[in-house]
């Protein structure tokens, strides 16, 4: 083993990546990897970041090892260690690209020193990688327009939207954009994170800390404000932060997974400060726009897939982009491993249980939608389907008028659990329902009737 040139099979390997992935997709993610030695059966190199080593290892691990295997005939491995660069490295020159009234044109040549990555922002959560199609289209160009002027067009902008339908995606899109071509400064924090600096400023007796922190800033972007549903003190806090940046035109970004009326007790005097900016909203994105999806994420893996697979999976996944997105890398993971070229065949075996296995998150929207389904002689299938027959029609209005008498669920939960539904549908049908109660009396029992079985059965169960 000893004699095994494994810096220049890693040189090798580099010369071929770049070849294979293009200089900017190359330079972006391998100048700053450094070969440190040889391990066992393995290369060790040194990455800048988690960061960086995750998006190696999601992205361009299969690929290398693949790689080394043919230049070497060895299994060789890849190892990452993380080198934090000495500050003399990657000095950000402060080039200022925009200003408020001069805009950045869209393609303005940019500086070459790039300023540093925004710690708190995913890479690749970028516009460029973010499909924008007809159900996104409304928040796409809303988020667009507010990373080209913050604070100067929607402010806020609430995007609300189910899981997995590109929410975090979109919000941190708007700040890589503001702070790769601006000077502004772009805060990102989940609300969880905003509660618990909260609780930890004041267990410190620092309350300032907090207040400077999140009151300074071009830029907040604040995920899943759900969070914050029930929790009086931290709402009173937001709502401070908010009218402080707010009053000094600062933009701010929330993202919220249900529509705004039905949080839980939340503060009306926030809500209606939503209403100052725009609201928009994401659903699971038709045929056509799954598949751009797709073509674009293989694309950027270098992923050579049939088109029948891409309509394989964009036929068989309807409960968001996240899990459309992970069948397909799934696949490229298998293909990469066992160096097949993807067929439809290898594909249909590889995810069926993918598209098999129930959704583990809301199971007792499932047992609603069983033991209803049950009742009406028909398949758990049929009501989250989209068959428009009458009988299945109010049977599927009525489990989801009961999903949202028995359960916290908002209507775009909801309406995910039923085959990737809007929640405007869910509505709908609990808006038919109220009204079918109003004029026939035997409707109610059916419905107690069913919620009975639905306890029952989950007594069980
Ligand atoms: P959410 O925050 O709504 O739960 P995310 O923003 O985390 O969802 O998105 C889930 C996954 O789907 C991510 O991998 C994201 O990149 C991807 N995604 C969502 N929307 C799009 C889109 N329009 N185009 C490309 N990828 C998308
Ligand atoms: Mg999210």
């Amino acid at each position: 083993m000893a004699e095994l040139d494994y810096e220049g099979f890693w040189k090798e390997t580099l010369i071929q990546l770049r070849n294979d992935l293009g200089e900017e997709e190359f330079s972006g993610w391998f100048s700053d990897l450094k070969y440190l030695r040889a391990g066992n059966n393995s290369i060790v190199v040194g990455v800048p970041s988690k960061f960086h080593r995750d998006k190696v290892i999601s992205s361009y691990q299969c690929a290398i090892i693949t790689i080394l295997k043919s230049i070497s005939g060895e299994e060789i491995n890849l190892e990452h260690e993380i080198i934090k660069q000495g500050p003399q490295k990657k000095e950000t020159q402060p080039v200022k690209t925009s200003t408020a009234e001069n805009p950045p044109a869209e393609k303005a040549p940019k500086p070459k020193e790039k300023r540093d990555r925004h710690s708190q922002l995913q890479e690749n959560f970028t516009f460029e990688n973010y499909v924008i199609g007809e159900t996104n289209g409304m928040a796409g160009n809303a988020a667009i327009a507010v990373s080209r002027n913050p604070g100067k067009t929607y402010n806020p902008l609430l995007i609300f939207g189910g899981v997995g339908l590109g929410k975090t995606h979109l919000m941190q899109a708007i700040g890589n954009y503001v702070h790769e071509n601006s000077d502004n400064k772009v805060i990102y924090t989940t609300s969880e994170n905003f509660l618990n600096e909260f609780v930890q400023a004041i267990q410190d007796n620092k309350p300032n800390y907090f207040k400077n922190k999140f009151r300074y800033t071009d830029v907040l972007l604040i995920d899943d404000i759900q969070f914050f549903q029930n929790k009086d003190k931290i709402q009173e806090e937001l709502f401070h932060t908010f009218n402080a940046l707010f009053d000094s035109k600062k933009q701010l970004v929330f993202t919220c997974d249900r529509p705004v009326s039905e949080l839980k007790t939340f503060s009306e005097r926030i809500i209606s400060r939503f209403g100052l900016g725009l609201i928009v909203d994401l659903q699971f994105p038709r045929y056509e726009e799954r598949c751009a999806i797709l073509k674009k994420e293989a694309e950027s893996k270098n992923a050579d897939i049939p088109f029948e697979v891409i309509d394989l999976i964009s036929s068989n996944v309807s409960s968001n982009i996240r899990d459309l997105k992970f069948a397909l890398n799934t696949l490229i993971a298998f293909t990469v491993l066992m160096k097949k070229p993807i067929t439809l065949e290898i594909a249909q075996q590889q995810l069926k249980n993918i598209f098999n296995a129930p959704r583990q998150a809301n199971l007792s929207m499932d047992k609603i939608i069983r033991v209803t389904a049950e009742y009406f002689s028909l398949t758990p299938n049929d009501l989250k389907g989209r068959k428009r027959t009458q009988n299945i029609v109010f049977a599927r209005q009525l489990a989801m008028y009961i999903g949202k008498e028995m359960t916290e669920y908002s209507t775009t939960e909801i309406g995910q659990d039923f085959g990737g539904k809007d929640h405007t549908t869910v509505m709908y049908s609990i808006q038919k329902i109220k009204e079918k109660l109003l004029t026939d009396p035997t409707l109610e029992l059916t419905i107690e009737t069913i919620i009975r079985s639905i306890k029952e059965f989950s007594a069980k169960n």
